[in-house]
């Protein structure tokens, strides 16, 4: 199947969202599945949100429908992506691939630890709805007010899908495309979740398995939620090459004194 065999009146981007929509619910569901049943309780390391599934779902929903849908469309009615070749090479996916992951790492940090989290606009672009939770349940990854939607999920997905596409990468494939969105709903409610799949690789003795816990932990963003001024990047699935380079790191930030005595104390 390619794009050119969808029906005349469903565009591609149109079909991706719908193909991102069952990815991002589908993983909401199964994680949230998980909290109900206490399965793999071993690597729930937070306590479950206090906002419930229900109240989380009709904001994500409202950005999904009304920001990103349009989003998309716009973007391929201008030409700008979803446009292009059925089939791209191995080569280009590969290219498309780490082109989306540093774009999408440069942009989300921009937004993110430049304009959102700056003290006067915490409140006017309203990232602070996103801030009422505490990455602990897995579909408040899109519980954001419209403009933090927007500029944390619209534009570092799209920007560097257009950037990709005009140098010859993602086109209309449908396998680059439904792979890009699908690792990337995983990743933001993953990251979201409440639960670290890492925790008992990291105990091991062997260098490889603490180097896989690693790149498979969901700490950077946990400490985001927590601490607030570090790991602006999304730390699961992301370059982190932002966060390293301007040393906001979870692991390079020292605790604010308040916090490191706090957490002192419940060592103790
Ligand atoms: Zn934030
Ligand atoms: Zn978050």
């Amino acid at each position: 199947m390619t794009a050119q065999d969808l029906p005349a009146w469903m565009p591609l981007s149109v079909f991706i969202w719908i193909v991102q929509m069952i990815a991002y619910h589908g993983f909401g569901l199964w994680f949230e599945w998980l909290d109900r049943n206490g399965r793999l309780a071993d690597y729930k390391v937070r306590p479950v949100d206090s906002w419930t599934y229900a109240q989380v779902l009709p904001r994500v929903l409202l950005n999904q429908v009304f920001i990103l849908l349009p989003a998309m469309v716009l973007v391929e009615k201008a030409g700008l992506a979803f446009v292009g070749p059925a089939h791209i090479t191995p080569l280009m996916f590969i290219v498309g691939l780490i082109g989306m992951t540093i774009g999408h790492d440069l942009v989300q940090y921009v937004s993110h630890a430049w304009i959102l989290h700056r003290p006067t606009l915490m409140r006017t672009l309203g990232h602070s709805v996103h801030h009422s939770t505490t990455a602990s349940r897995s579909i408040s990854a899109c519980f954001m007010s419209p403009m933090d939607f927007l500029m944390e999920i619209a534009a570092p997905y799209l920007l560097p899908l257009i950037a990709i596409t005009a140098i010859g990468s993602a086109g209309s494939d449908l396998v680059f495309h439904i792979f890009a969105v699908s690792a990337g709903a995983f990743g933001g409610l993953y990251e979201h979740s409440g639960y670290d799949f890492s925790v008992k690789l990291a105990k091991s003795d062997n260098a490889l398995a603490r180097f896989v816990a690693s790149r498979i932990s969901s700490k950077a963003h946990a400490e985001h939620h927590s601490r607030g001024n570090v790991s602006y990047s999304d730390g699961f699935g992301s370059s982190n090459i932002c966060d390293t380079v301007f040393k906001t790191r979870w692991d390079l930030v020292k605790p604010r004194e308040r916090q490191r005595r706090s957490a002192q104390e419940q060592e103790a």
